[in-house]
């Protein structure tokens, strides 16, 4: 089997339809790590495109968001505004949908899905020492997550050397292979699908081939001045529309 593999998406439709465009024939199935609306101005359409896709899918921070589960005053004020808005725009169906979405830890044969951390939606592995707690307590060699926004991820060795997955995806580069040690623990972060935060405003995703255990970390460029002028027109914080086209 063949899995992609996307995450973050966040509402942004130029986004997801390069990658989608990007991936045919390239998969057999997909997954996601969450948050699949919130920040951009295509909640509905994005939902719908998942609800059609299909995925292995766990829940989202933003999904919680967008459906009034959490606290907003525990979100930055753009995000609140970007959420609130969201709730409002949201039809039932999609909200239905995205309140069906399971938390995490969701778990398949060799890999395991989550958003956060395995423990906690809500965390962000950014540092060695807070993925190793994580990485230490995986069943599965290899665990897909999100929320950073940043694509790569971490690694733990059987001799317990441990550090970070760094994709070569420098300008003009497009792919970076990581092959997967069964013996070893993996924690993979295929980045943002729409809204990357790792300095690369192209749209991130990954490829995992299961037969030949490798990770295939992509970039995909797609027409983000339309979704910006999206952003303008639904009135959504200037800082998130500015900080799609910075990738970060
Ligand atoms: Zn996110």
């Amino acid at each position: 089997m063949r899995f992609l593999i996307l995450s973050d998406i966040h509402s942004n439709l130029e986004a997801l339809e390069a990658v989608m465009q990007r991936a045919r024939g390239e998969y057999d199935r997909a997954m996601c790590c969450g948050d699949v609306v919130g920040y951009g101005p295509n909640p509905n359409e994005v939902t719908e495109y998942i609800r059609e896709l299909d995925p292995l899918i766990v829940r989202g921070n933003h999904e919680k968001a967008a459906l009034g589960l959490v606290d907003l005053t525990l979100f930055n004020p753009l995000a609140k505004k970007a959420a609130l808005w969201t709730q409002s725009v949201l039809t039932t169906e999609n909200s239905d949908y995205l309140q069906g979405i399971p938390s995490g830890p969701l778990d398949e044969s060799q890999f395991t899905l989550i958003h956060g951390s395995l423990l906690d939606e809500d965390e962000y592995l950014v540092d060695l020492d807070e993925a190793l707690q994580t990485l230490q307590k995986t069943w599965n060699p290899l665990t897909f997550f999100g929320h950073t926004h940043v694509q790569g991820g971490f690694v733990l060795f059987k001799d317990s050397r441990a550090g970070f997955l760094n994709p070569e995806m420098k300008k003009g580069i497009y792919e970076s292979q990581l092959r997967i040690d069964l013996e070893g623990k993996f924690l993979v972060n295929p980045g943002s699908v729409g809204q990357p935060r790792d300095y690369d405003w192209r749209a991130a995703y990954a490829i995992y081939d299961q037969a030949q255990q490798l990770v295939r970390y992509f970039r995909a460029e797609y027409p983000v001045e339309i979704t910006q002028e999206k952003m303008r027109a639904a009135q959504l914080p200037q800082y998130l529309i500015d900080r799609l086209s910075l990738g970060r």
